[in-house]
């Protein structure tokens, strides 16, 4: 398959280079140039595995890089560490359903894509002796997923810039215990926003990406996108068996998760509703409102991995909508960067084959939700999955799917503020918060990440600056 870019000024790629590149030198996002319909196996696929079921999903795409068997081997590895036998599985709460998705090693659902995508870049990188710098910014569950995703992983390092001091306790320790000598922790004085701006910016670079063989671990990476559609489809059989229209809730931050929902319903998924739920900082819902793109300061919230107001794949999105059309999106992106803002005309959403509906809730309303949760359950909910079942309860939806996109652990301390309890930390939280951490804490500068990168290349070794 090939992959073309959504400001249609860049060559077509194959899945190898798909797989480390990040966004396309026209400034663009990769995406399929055709995708496979799977409506008519669905019916065949109500009870096979998740690891089965992420095969069939993802074969159409690695064709003529993977091998069917090398393909099922490295699924296996990367759920092996996952610690629910179906992988990921729905709880029914009073009158809605949580999918929980925060089984893995770092209890966040970017483990889903990114233990997968670790061992896809390992298996394809092995064989040769060039090394590769994998870089990416966080605003918690990204860096820590990645980390633990390529850490002693062959010929790859991967350098992972985090806001100093914004993301949680329990999502820095997991980043920063990892001492591996292939793991770089950048600490950066400013916010999210300004972390993915340099990322960017270095990609953006003339020629630079290719000099230091750059890969991307964001959602800018298509590959990414692609594996999340596993679990639409797996949740999407359980779900038919209580007789449900399939609307789902997702915590919305890079529009990344929302975005797969989106791809499996034009693979043939029946996906009846996709609920964009934000938090405080709402720039999509007022796109979804009235077509206007415009991004503010970023506010830091209850949910840190939703305080985002560049919501880059929305850009794949407006793409499908303006029905490939590169130029208009070209005039879209070229608007935001010089004038902040872009007007996408409303009716084009009718070419969206799912409804959107997009919402937000405030601080108050998540602490209130939160607290509800716990009074009637005494049980913790994560902030970033209180958002997705406020929204939708807000928007007037009963029995829908709300996507658990953290485990409540990973925000325990501000879990604790909330509900005026003491939470039950489990033995293996505790050690990981009793062990040592270290980073690298730099300005929001170019030019010293750029001098970094340049200095880790020609060292071939992280460990150079944790020498001081
Ligand atoms: C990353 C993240 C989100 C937002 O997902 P996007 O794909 O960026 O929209 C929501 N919740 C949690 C816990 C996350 O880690």
């Amino acid at each position: 398959m090939k992959f073309i870019s959504t400001r249609g000024k860049a060559p077509a790629i194959d899945f190898a280079e798909l797989l480390l590149s990040g966004t396309a030198p026209d400034g663009g996002l990769y995406m399929p140039e055709s995708l496979p319909d799977f409506s008519k196996n669905i019916p065949k696929w109500g009870s096979i595995s998740y690891q089965e079921l992420c095969f069939y999903l993802l074969q159409p795409f690695v064709e003529g890089h993977f091998s069917d068997f090398v393909l099922k081997d490295l699924i296996r590895k990367a759920y092996a560490p996952f610690s629910h036998p179906e992988i990921c599985t729905i709880k029914p709460e009073q009158d809605y359903y949580l999918l929980e998705l925060f089984h893995g090693p770092t209890y966040a659902f970017k483990d889903y894509a990114l233990q997968l995508l670790g061992h896809f870049f390992e298996k394809t990188l092995e064989a040769g002796d060039k090394k590769y710098i994998f870089l990416g910014s966080t605003s918690g569950d990204t860096g820590s997923a990645a980390i633990h995703a390529l850490k002693q992983k062959k010929n790859i390092f991967v350098v992972m810039l985090h806001p100093n001091r914004r993301v949680s306790e329990i999502q820095a320790k997991q980043m920063l215990t990892v001492f591996d000598p292939n793991v770089v922790n950048l600490a950066i004085q400013g916010t999210f926003d300004d972390c993915q701006a340099l990322v960017k910016a270095l990609f953006a670079l003339p020629g630079f990406s290719k000099e230091y063989s750059l890969g991307a671990v964001n959602s800018i990476n298509l590959v990414r996108i692609l594996i999340q559609v596993a679990y639409y489809f797996y949740a999407y059989f359980a779900f038919q068996k209580l007789n449900l229209p399939f609307v789902i809730s997702v915590p919305s931050g890079n529009f990344g998760n929302a975005f797969s929902a989106y791809l499996a319903s034009l693979m043939g998924l029946p996906v009846e509703e996709i609920v964009v739920a934000s938090n405080q900082n709402h720039v999509l819902t007022t796109f979804f409102d009235t077509g206007v793109y415009q991004p503010k300061e970023v506010v830091a919230s209850l949910s840190p991995s939703m305080d985002i107001q560049i919501s880059s794949n929305l850009e794949r999105y407006l793409w499908l909508l303006a029905n490939k059309d590169g130029e208009k999106i070209q005039t879209l992106y070229s608007q935001l960067k010089n004038q902040n803002q872009f007007f996408f005309d409303p009716k084009l959403f009718s070419n969206s084959l799912v409804k959107f509906t997009a919402g937000f809730a405030s601080e108050k309303e998540v602490r209130q939700r939160i607290n509800a949760y716990y009074q009637t359950t005494k049980n913790y909910m994560d902030p970033h999955t209180a958002v997705g079942v406020e929204v939708a309860i807000k928007k007037g939806k009963k029995n829908f799917l709300s996507l658990a996109t953290a485990h409540p652990v990973k925000f325990y301390d501000r879990l604790e503020q909330i509900t005026f309890s003491t939470y039950p930390l489990p033995q293996k939280i505790q050690t990981l918060l009793d062990s040592p951490s270290r980073c690298l804490i730099l300005p929001a500068d170019l030019m010293e990440v750029k001098e970094l990168i340049e200095n880790l290349h020609k060292e071939g070794k992280a460990d150079f600056w944790a020498e001081e």
